[in-house]
């Protein structure tokens, strides 16, 4: 590649694709140009707004930059509403507005080293120093991962978290402070306090991406394409609950602070990055600093295949001029600054050859369409599989079996089928169908009437007890050690296990009966049987495959549930009776005070404990001595292992707070090493009282708790009382 030139609007772009564009002459470009902006100004719509984009980060780049070679060649296309002028999207109006005091930028983009030299070359010249080789000791580059997730602002105000927005169109963003509130890595109040402006960026984990996915595939909702649109999305949701119940995280990287003397506080990023991390906010360890760019570019060369291991998404590198003098001189132009410049890596995608499709019933006797696949490696392991989600999928995709497909994986995590390469194909392909009768126990397969989803509705299908015992037996569940799917289906087979809990009247010589089992493994899986019959009610909840909760909700419920029937010192044995007498009785509004639960959610939970059979098997766990564990209170009173203003102290709040959302005030008080309740009685400690405060208030009057208002709760917090 050639030189790069500098845009009017700071993205670089190669001398080759300029010409490319010249060549096609004005008229040309000016249809080619008309066609790309409505295409690209829907692609960021869907992206930002909706956080569902129909086309891949790569394509929407390949476009973006199609443009700009336009603009380059063609100086009078460009408008100032053209999408290389503007940053994100408008904020959608669903959230209050900030107007950011500086500007979020956007950053430009390379893709290749040659590149990254020339962005060196341009940065050199704009400072007056020899072009390379020629040494530059003044100039220093700081690389850091860049994080694919959403650009958030954090307000701090003598310390405090005062607001919370996301980038938006750069100028204005979206109030987000109470979702904000709930991400646990993210402080209410810095190590020292000081007014100042944190940036950074807010990513969903790998493991909570894939985790959450999993959830909703098996709920029948529609998955998340990658992390950082699921992360996005679970930002900027109306219910803080929600946020609060995907767990988020966040890496903060730029500092905006002025010191007594109105100079900032710092005078370059890698200082800033030290003083953010002093003031206790989360930095990435993962960094380089005082490089050259050849140093730069053996970072991200290290970080190419390493990153696959990293535990959450990162789609490039940041280089920024370390010097704020240097950045200053350099300046800015419309969407961002010519100081730094993102290295995108090259999106991971594999070709290869689908040689199945196999229909396989889940534990709600969902038919899903997986793909069988040639194995190929990408982004870091070998696949052979992935799940296509269901029949509709496959024809949107049109995958035929046979099928040349491009795969990758989706967060580095899911394996995903792309699409199929229809240009590949010899005619030998064959369509995919789904089958009449279910695979497993031959009853016809249902598809409900505007539904994706194909079932069995056989309750009693061997393929659905299978995946139900099995997941009654596995790690997240009972976590009965040795019960793998060979046992189970032999257990199954004999019918030694008809109930789940069959497994604990499972005797040494019933087990010595199964093939391959001498005494000693028989006695071994015995005896972890027996040890498993002891679990924290989260895990009992969770094995119990409860539509709709997985292993997050599973541990609020079970929080929820020991709040509400406080039996503390009763015995643990009575915890599984409990949830079988009462729980039948909530009505769907009430699991709604669970953390993360709406009322879709409500009333799927409500209906698994109102059905018949469910009270069945709780009593047959019971009757098979079945003990759940109480959930272990956050902090033990008076333990003194807990640290905070709050340590030990058990706090309801009530009514609306002007400054909290209710979850962000009760992550506040457990943040303070405290207990936040969900009813008032004689071991309540204080009781925070906001407008409209109810029956709640009224008993803390009666019991002569102390009252808070919101003041009075903040000092408290803050451990000014
Ligand atoms: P960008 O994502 O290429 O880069 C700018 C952003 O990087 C910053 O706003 C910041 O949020 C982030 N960032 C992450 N780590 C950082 C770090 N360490 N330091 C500084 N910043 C860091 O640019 P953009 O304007 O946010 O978005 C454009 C990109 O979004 C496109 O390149 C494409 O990948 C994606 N996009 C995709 C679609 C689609 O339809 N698929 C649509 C619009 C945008």
């Amino acid at each position: 590649m050639t030189e790069s030139i500098g845009r009017a609007d700071g993205l670089p772009v190669a001398d080759e694709a300029v010409e490319a564009a010249r060549g096609l002459g004005a008229a040309a470009a000016g249809l080619r140009h008309a066609e790309l902006v409505p295409a690209l100004r829907r692609a960021s719509e869907l992206y930002y707004q909706h956080d569902a984009p129909e086309i891949s980060d790569a394509e929407y780049d390949q476009l973006m930059r199609e443009l700009v070679a336009m603009e380059a060649a063609f100086p009078d296309l460009v408008t100032p509403d053209s999408p290389s002028q503007r940053v994100g999207a408008e904020p959608t109006g669903a959230f209050g507005e900030v107007v950011h005091n500086r500007p979020m930028l956007s950053l430009g983009n390379v893709f290749d080293e040659d590149e990254l030299r020339a962005f060196d070359a341009r940065v050199r010249r704009g400072l007056s120093l020899p072009a390379a080789p020629a040494p530059a000791p003044d100039l220093r580059y700081v690389a850091e991962l860049k994080i694919d997730g959403l650009a958030v602002s954090l307000r701090y105000e003598r310390g405090r978290l005062v607001q919370g927005a996301t980038r938006g169109d750069g100028t204005t963003g979206e109030d987000v402070t109470a979702n904000l509130r709930t991400i646990s890595v993210l402080p209410e109040r810095l190590r020292e306090p000081v007014t100042a402006e944190v940036r950074g960026e807010v990513f969903m984990p790998k493991a909570e991406f894939a985790r959450i996915n999993a959830e909703r595939e098996e709920a029948g909702l529609p998955t998340y394409a990658n992390p950082r649109n699921s992360g996005a999305g679970s930002l900027r949701q109306q219910d803080p609950r929600v946020t609060a119940a995907r767990r988020l995280s966040s890496w903060s990287y730029q500092l905006i602070e002025d010191g007594p003397d109105g100079r900032p506080t710092v005078r370059s990023q890698s200082e800033a990055l030290a003083r953010l991390a002093a003031l206790g906010l989360p930095v990435n360890p993962d960094r380089a600093e005082g490089l050259e760019i050849e140093g730069v570019i053996r970072f991200l060369e290290e970080w190419r295949e390493e990153r696959h291991a990293l535990p959450y998404e990162t789609d490039g590198v940041v280089v920024k001029v370390d010097r704020f003098d240097q950045q200053e001189e350099l300046g800015m132009v419309a969407r961002a600054p010519r100081w730094a410049i993102a290295y995108k890596f090259p999106p991971e995608q594999v070709e290869t050859v689908l040689e199945d499709i196999v229909p396989y019933v889940g534990r709600t006797g969902t038919l899903t369409p997986v793909a069988h696949m040639r194995p190929a490696k990408v982004a870091g392991s070998t696949v052979a599989r992935a799940t296509l989600h269901n029949l509709d999928e496959v024809r949107r995709k049109d995958l035929r079996i046979g099928d040349w497909i491009v795969l990758q994986k989706a967060g580095d995590v899911i394996p995903e089928v792309v699409r199929s390469i229809p240009e590949r194909r010899t005619g030998a392909e064959r369509v995919f169908e789904m089958p009449a009768t279910c695979p497993v126990c031959g009853t016809p397969v249902v598809r409900d009437e505007g539904a994706v989803r194909h079932y069995c509705p056989n309750a009693k299908c061997p393929a659905r007890l299978a995946q139900e015992f099995g997941h009654f037996a596995g790690r997240g569940g009972m976590d009965i050690e040795g019960a793998g799917w060979a046992v189970l289906e032999q257990l199954l087979e004999r019918g030694l296990v008809k109930k789940r809990g069959d497994f604990y009247r499972l005797s040494v010589e019933d087990l010595v009966s199964l093939d391959r089992f001498a005494r000693k493994s028989a006695e071994n899986l015995k005896a972890s049987i027996d040890r498993s019959r002891r679990r924290p009610l989260a895990r009992i909840l969770n094995a119990l495959g409860i539509p709709q909760v997985g292993e997050q909700t599973a541990i609020d419920l079970a929080a929820w549930i020991a709040e509400r029937y406080p039996a503390e010192g009763a015995e643990p044995a009575e915890w599984t009776a409990l949830v079988a007498r009462e729980l039948p009785r909530v009505p769907a509004e009430a699991f709604q005070e669970v953390p993360g639960v709406g009322a879709v959610v409500g009333a799927a939970i409500a209906g698994y404990f109102g059905a018949p059979e469910t009270a069945a098997v709780l009593e047959d766990l019971v009757a098979a001595g079945v003990v759940a564990l109480p959930p272990a209170r956050r902090v033990a009173p008076g333990s003194g292992a807990a640290a905070g203003p709050l340590a030990g102290k058990t706090v309801v709040v009530t009514g609306t707070l002007s400054g909290f959302e209710r979850a962000a005030a009760e992550e506040a008080i457990r943040a303070a090493g405290g207990h936040a309740a969900g009813s008032v009685s004689r071991k309540t400690d204080y009781v925070v009282a906001g407008e409209n405060a109810g029956s709640k208030l009224a008993k803390a009057q009666e019991l002569g708790v102390p009252i808070l208002d919101e003041d009075a709760f903040r000092r408290l917090l803050a451990g000014d009382e």
